[in-house]
């Protein structure tokens, strides 16, 4: 006769939204099927010993381009390391694409290779010629949709009118819109003038995109997605200012979320003129007053989401700084990084971050509680966290394809050691067990919820 569980996580510290609690948790099959004060060693195939570690859901990573040094099978590889256990990823709508081919074509990669279940966003990049088939994206499974406001000499910038067109379609049809917003026309003078005044473009790359720009942008997204009905997601909030308009918005009751990422928490202005090209993103990194204000935001339950925003490219700190690519990789260190300034500095519990990196993503885009919930008949989607471990992050030890961290060297208490994907352990100490290929796609239904 088989057991009754697979596995049981014994004497963990569960920790949900809710509060922490000492169980032990059995899992049968793909989903947790027990959870209890004390369960016997004997009823399960292998019991893992969780003393003193955390047992939490599995991050939910909702930012996430898997087109660049990792693609969707190493960005599931590097996520998994770092306790991730759901992906969702920009699927690029590249100019000249139609978005139904490019939503099936990421699919179709991310069901050969993907050893995490994963979702998808909607991208457009030729919205003129896209936003047509946002209907159609629904039947697909997609129901969020990313528009840049920025990048307007790179041409990826939806500027209002399509902005709204979009809006109308995602809204009418019960979907999420998600800006990347700063206000990119602007951003483009203020970058000519300092090319032709011959700036040194590392020294005034945060004079080129003030925070204001960030915040009329969100201004401007709110007020369209007002106008059309369309609820709305602030992808990675990197200023205090930005969080106004956005405050506001909530206390007036409309439909709107906020993301932040662990780079925009932790790092500033200052590591960027110490790494040049490598902390090159966008937007950039900001200065400590916006860093603090962000975790404010997190105190007070405004800000609803953290994740990663890895975008790895393949930079040296010798190139070029203006011709350098924006975007760093972010997946692995995120749950950790977000732990070590989060709860070792007091700022917030672990309970709070379980909220933004599982629950609130889950219950957004319509996961939950199959996904980012420890509860009886949720995927057995876990991770083990060792909150006494003292680690020093180096690139060396990571798992993207990228050639650098921006953590290198940083000193942090706390690692996850496990990572379990419906009841498979995916990564066990350091070690990938997980198997591409193995990673579900998971259709994504925008539902009108109050975040934690
Ligand atoms: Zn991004």
């Amino acid at each position: 006769m088989g057991k009754p569980y697979e596995f049981i996580l014994k004497n963990g510290l569960v920790v949900t939204g809710s509060g922490i609690e000492k169980a032990d948790l059995g899992v049968k099959g793909e989903k947790i099927a027990a959870i209890h004060s004390s369960l016997s060693q004997n009823d399960a195939d292998r019991v893992i010993d969780a003393t003193g570690l955390y047992v939490m859901p599995g991050a939910i990573d909702v930012h996430t381009h898997p087109v660049y040094e990792d693609d969707l099978g190493g960005l599931s590889v590097t996520a998994a390391h770092g306790g991730t256990t759901t992906l969702i990823h920009y699927a690029y709508a590249k100019p000249g694409m139609k978005l139904v081919d490019a939503i099936q074509q990421f699919r179709d990669e991310g069901l050969k290779k993907s050893c995490l279940d994963f979702a998808l966003h909607g991208t457009f990049f030729d919205p003129a010629n896209q936003v047509e088939e946002i209907p159609k994206a629904f039947d697909l499974g997609v129901t969020s949709f990313k528009m840049f406001m920025t990048y307007a000499k790179l041409k990826w910038m939806t500027d209002d009118y399509w902005l709204t067109a979009a809006m109308d379609l995602i809204g009418a049809n019960g979907g999420l819109a998600m800006v990347h917003a700063e206000n990119g026309l602007v951003t483009d003078y203020f970058e000519d003038r300092s090319l032709k005044r011959k700036e040194d473009p590392k020294k005034n790359f945060i004079k080129t995109r003030p925070d204001f720009l960030e915040e009329e942008a969100i201004f401007r997204a709110i007020t369209i997605s007002t106008v059309t009905r369309c609820p709305l997601y602030v992808v990675h909030l990197s200023t205090a200012r930005g969080i106004v308009p956005i405050q506001r918005a909530k206390e007036e009751g409309k439909i709107i979320y906020a993301e932040t990422c662990p780079q925009y928490l932790t790092l500033t202005d200052r590591d960027l003129q110490k790494k040049g090209p490598l902390a090159k993103i966008g937007p950039p990194l900001r200065l400590d007053e916006d860093r603090f204000a962000l975790w404010k935001a997190i105190q007070t339950g405004m800000m609803d989401t953290i994740a990663s925003d890895h975008a790895p490219k393949a930079k040296t700190i010798k190139d070029p700084f203006f011709e350098a690519a924006f975007g760093s990789a972010q997946a692995e260190t995120m749950l950790t990084v977000a732990y070590d300034e989060g709860v070792n500095t007091g700022r917030v519990n672990p309970c709070r971050l379980v909220q933004l990196l599982s629950e609130n993503p889950a219950k957004i885009f319509g996961l939950y509680p199959k996904k980012g919930a420890i509860q009886k008949g949720s995927d057995a989607d876990l991770v083990l966290f060792d909150p006494t471990r003292v680690w020093e992050i180096r690139q060396s030890s990571l798992h993207s394809g990228a050639p650098y961290t921006l953590y290198e060297g940083r000193r942090v208490l706390g690692k996850p050691l496990l990572t379990m994907q419906r009841g498979k352990i995916v990564v066990e100490n350091g070690e990938m067990k997980g198997i591409s290929g193995t990673g579900r796609f998971l259709p994504t239904k925008i539902k009108k919820v109050t975040c934690s």
